[in-house]
């Protein structure tokens, strides 16, 4: 359960436009030391810096917005899957403007740019958040609960008034294969009835049918239609492993979630870190498990 700590082995880069602002924007992930955590740094704005971290959750409508000192970065949740999903823990994130560029509207880019830049293990313990108590959150008809297990899986169930939104669910087992199988490729979506409401409000102005699944009244508006028969529920449970990755480091424990979203999401970081009796840190130094790991560590080397 215990790992090492990761990070990229090289730079890499890509562009884009933002969902919301509509803009384009350059993005260059940089290898970072162990103990750096994820860092945005907006080189438009002098070199700003703003972690990726619960205390910089600024704003959680229709996406995920870091902020600190005045400097945000808009739409962060699938960079942060794709982070999470392939668990590089240390990494600086360039960006010229105020949004993670969309690209496809899934994870799917990121993964690949991240695999094409290989992978390197750091020597240091990556701490691991480990429920002992069950923790709950709720919103109207909005659930997340988080239980203690041994294991981390997801169980996810949407319930929305639309013929392809009704009654979705999947059960999830996080590993680096499962993420590239079976959640990296869901693609963000939306209703084309709210689009002109969300444009009005300076929101969507980069959506398109080629960085999200646009639902009309009864079907789905892109050519190719969907890239998995139940699409919608795997991208809520990509949003929610990138909003989860706020916290700092890995959960354990048996994550439940029905109609969940980033406010939610937000909100169960917010109480696991304010109820710390739910809760223990595993990966502090002295213990058989940390020896063993260690032990793996310098084999995997040799
Ligand atoms: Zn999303």
């Amino acid at each position: 359960m215990i790992r090492f700590q990761r990070t990229l082995k090289k730079q890499i880069h890509c562009k884009g436009i933002g969902l919301h602002t509509g803009l384009p924007v350059q993005m260059t992930l940089k290898p970072a030391p162990a103990g750096t955590g994820v860092v945005f740094v907006r080189t438009d704005l002098g070199g700003a810096e703003i972690s990726a971290s619960a205390a910089n959750t600024a704003a959680t409508s229709f996406a995920t917005t870091l902020c600190r000192n005045n400097a945000s970065v808009k739409t962060v949740e699938h960079l942060l899957a794709a982070l999470s999903g392939l668990n590089i823990d240390n990494v600086t994130i360039e960006l010229d403007g105020e949004e993670v560029p969309i690209m496809d509207g899934s994870a799917r880019p990121f993964v690949r740019l991240i695999a094409d830049a290989g992978i390197q293990p750091l020597e240091a313990l990556q701490p691991v958040l480990k429920v002992i108590k069950p923790v709950f959150v709720r919103e109207g008809n909005k659930q997340l609960a988080i239980w203690p297990a041994e294991a981390t899986s997801i169980s996810y169930f949407i319930d929305f008034n639309h013929p392809l939104l009704k009654e979705q669910s999947l059960q999830y087992q996080p590993s680096e294969e499962a993420f590239l199988r079976e959640v990296s490729d869901a693609r963000t979506f939306g209703f084309m009835s709210d689009v002109k409401a969300l444009q009005a409000n300076g929101l969507a102005k980069g959506a398109s049918l080629d960085n999200a699944v646009a639902l009309g009244e009864d079907s789905v508006l892109n050519k190719d239609g969907l890239r998995y028969r139940d699409e919608f529920v795997r991208h809520k449970i990509l949003d929610l492993i990138g909003d989860l990755s706020l916290l700092g480091m890995p959960v354990i424990g048996h994550i439940v979630a029905h109609k969940s979203g980033h406010g939610l999401n937000a909100q169960m970081v917010g109480k696991l870190l304010s109820t710390p009796q739910s809760w223990m840190l595993l990966g502090s130094t002295g213990n058989t498990e940390v020896a063993e790991t260690k032990q793996q560590f310098r084999h995997a080397q040799l």
